[in-house]
């Protein structure tokens, strides 16, 4: 069943999760685990399942749930029969404050409604599939993560509760890297890619790329860690971002 990698993607349903999926698909030999919070009503998905020759499952994935999350777990293990998950992509996050909220002016809950899907929900999922992770051949976790974190990048943007939660996601990331060497653990932004409709959504109209010139670079930069990379924060291109 699980011939070469195996890739498991959060958020999968829209967005860059749907356009990793579609993504890696292209290549014959990839197993793609696609985990989302409603798998009946992703209907994009399913729509990719025939076409790929029983290489796409879709798993059900509230990454705020932890009912849910080592649900999830559970049923990736038994359906891998002892294969581990080579790429855990943390992918699914939020931006319920909108680009427009600022440090003194945002809402405290969405502050905290982003971190707890953003960081703690994100944690929670590796803690969950480390296990499967450290099973696997390539061992690596991403956590997709945004310039918009970096301080050093001294990004001028606004969205201030989400870009608190990016920030402490790359901490997450270098925690989680120090603690496991054996895990390649990274932070990637994808680019400001054109995954909303609407101006207030992470991508937007406005966004800089389409959405599949993005992804194409964060596959080919996955693609080409190494284990000496862990621990660090790359864009979509390979370049390194300050912390
Ligand atoms: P979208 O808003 O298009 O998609 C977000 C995805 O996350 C959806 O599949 C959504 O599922 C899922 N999600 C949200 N909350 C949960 C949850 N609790 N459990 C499971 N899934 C959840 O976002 P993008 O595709 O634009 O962004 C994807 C990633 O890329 C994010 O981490 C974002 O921060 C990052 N990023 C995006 C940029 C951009 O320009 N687009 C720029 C920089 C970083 P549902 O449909 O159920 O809501």
């Amino acid at each position: 069943m699980t011939e070469g990698y195996v890739w498991l993607i959060t958020g999968a349903n829209r967005g860059i999760g749907l356009e990793t999926v579609t993504q890696l698909l292209r290549s014959p030999s990839i197993t793609v685990l696609a985990a989302c919070r409603n798998p009946a009503k992703a209907t994009e998905l399913q729509a990719l399942i025939e076409e790929a020759g029983g290489r796409l499952h879709l798993v059900a994935l509230d990454i705020t749930d932890k009912e849910s999350v080592t649900k999830a777990a559970k049923e990736v293990a038994n359906l891998l029969r002892g294969k581990g998950v080579d790429y855990l992509v943390n992918n699914a996050a939020i931006l319920p404050g909108g680009l427009g909220d600022t440090a003194f002016g945002m809402d405290i809950d969405d502050l905290a409604t982003t971190f707890a899907t953003n960081v703690a929900g994100t944690a929670y999922v590796t803690q969950a599939f480390v296990g499967l992770v450290e099973r696997s051949t390539k061992k690596t976790v991403v956590n997709i993560s945004s310039t918009v974190g970096s301080i050093g990048f001294d990004f001028d943007a606004t969205g201030a509760s989400y870009a608190v939660s990016k920030a402490a996601l790359n901490m997450l990331t270098y925690k989680q890297a120090k603690e496991k060497p054996e895990v390649t653990t990274i932070s990637l932004c994808p680019g400001w890619l054109q995954t909303g409709e609407l101006q207030s959504e992470m991508g937007g109209p406005n966004a800089t790329h389409p959405v599949s010139v993005g992804v194409e670079g964060v596959l080919k930069v996955i693609l080409s860690l190494k284990p000496e990379d862990s621990g660090q924060f790359f864009n979509f291109k390979g370049e390194r971002v300050p912390w």
